[in-house]
């Protein structure tokens, strides 16, 4: 049995995929010890996993006093939540030994950690991966596009981060990438090579196990009697960039007079009743058990968060994209592509559009049949148990080498 320190941080997104990984790593007899925010405590602590937490207000404040706008500045968010997370975990693990530490790819500065602790780290990547090249791309516009007095400042604050980051902790960071990405010597990415953009460019050390999906985390009872009916629609943009109250607004009129049963989860920054007169045959709700509701659904109009997107193909429901942020535009052209479904642009979409949308990919039997396919390579992929099986392999040949200097 070896004991595990998992370093995570505090969305939705990134925890979930690992939830059936650390449920796998305990019936193999691992001991887990899981770091995150005070909201997932008992989500994880259902796994077996014991459960320490960091401020989440300090964390979200300080990400956020990194700035927005570019990706620099949410390399530097990361930074300044590392100096609450380093000490934070060193504090609460002060005198403990680990064997080795599986940390988020980009939240919980895991790769600072795993140096200062050096411990043999496993990389949990929740997004697609990213090679150094692509991250490079992703930065680029700072340097190329943007005037000097925005981007001076910026980059000036990175080297004073890394800087302080060096004297605080003894840890050197080489590039914003190592911040960003965490990488590590085994990196787990919850989707298959095929799915991933430019899955070749990927070398050994990038296990791509499908995804690792966990149903049933909330006790509430989602017995709606529209959602055993035919042709259920289920809307929804995740759980971060969700402040949409016009697109939900326009969904309740691009459906309100259709025969689909429609669950809507509005996320917990807007309020239900700001929405008006809800339509009978709609169901909203702040948030909803998703895959228990993707199981009965036969389209899936989303926002194409990663989890989101894997989670909806595995369950075989075509989807509508409509990408806000982030990686979401490279899932929205990924589904597009292989044919699983459509994409389409949140500026000036109309009820009508989407209405029409709908209608298209539910009448069109080739859109379930892509979903079929990939279903059929996300279930192969392994999930959660594959991500264990080398998780063990890693740690073993680790472990023979360790033995073999001794
Ligand atoms: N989710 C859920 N109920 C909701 C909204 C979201 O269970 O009402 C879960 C969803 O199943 C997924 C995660 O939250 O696992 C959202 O992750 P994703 O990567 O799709 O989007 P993000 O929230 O990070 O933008």
């Amino acid at each position: 049995m070896a004991r595990v320190l998992f370093i995570n941080g505090g969305s939705e997104g990134h925890i979930n995929p690992t939830i059936g990984v650390v449920q796998e790593l305990i019936s193999r007899g691992e001991e887990v010890v899981y770091f995150c925010i005070e909201a997932f405590r008992e989500r994880i602590e259902k796994t077996g996993a014991s459960v320490r937490t960091f401020d989440d207000q300090k964390l979200i404040k300080a990400f956020i006093s990194g700035g927005r706008n570019y990706v620099l500045e949410r390399v530097n968010g990361l930074l300044l939540t590392a100096d609450i997370i380093i000490p934070s975990v060193l504090e609460q693990i002060e005198g403990e030994h680990f064997d080795y530490i599986i940390h988020d790819s980009m939240f919980g500065c895991g790769h600072m950690l795993a140096h200062i602790l050096k411990l043999p780290a496993v990389n949990s990547s929740t997004s697609f991966a990213q090679t150094k090249d692509s991250f490079h791309k992703m930065l680029e516009p700072l340097f190329t596009e943007v005037s000097p007095e925005i981007a001076e400042p910026i980059k000036d604050k990175f080297n004073s981060l890394t800087a302080m980051m060096k004297e605080k902790y003894g840890v050197e960071i080489h590039s914003p990438y190592e911040v960003f990405c965490n990488p590590a010597p085994l990196t787990i990415v919850y989707t298959t090579r095929e799915f991933q953009p430019d899955g070749e460019a990927f070398d050994q050390t990038y296990k791509f196990v499908g995804p690792s999906i966990s149903s049933g985390f909330t006790q509430e009872n989602f017995g709606s009697p529209a959602i055993e009916e035919k042709n259920l629609i289920y809307i929804s943009l995740g759980t971060v960039f969700n402040q949409a109250i016009d697109f939900y607004k326009l969904c309740l009129e691009a459906f309100k007079n259709t025969d689909h049963p429609i669950v809507m989860a509005i996320g917990n920054k807007v309020h239900i009743s700001d929405l008006g007169e809800i339509p009978k045959n709609f169901t909203v709700k702040n948030y909803v058990p998703q895959t228990d509701v993707l199981q009965q659904a036969k389209l899936f109009i989303t926002h194409g968060g990663m989890n989101s997107t894997h989670e909806g193909l595995y369950y075989g429901v075509p989807l509508i994209v409509i990408p806000q942020s982030a990686d979401q535009p490279i899932l929205a052209r990924q589904v597009a592509t292989i044919g699983a479904g459509i994409q389409l642009q949140m500026q000036s979409l109309t009820a009508n559009q989407l209405r029409e949308a709908a209608d298209h990919v539910l009448s069109h039997s080739s859109f379930k049949q892509s979903v079929a396919n990939i279903r059929e390579s996300f279930q192969k992929a392994g999930g959660s148990h594959q991500a264990v099986n080398e998780i063990f392999q890693f740690w073993t040949l680790h472990f023979e080498s360790l033995q073999r200097f001794d």
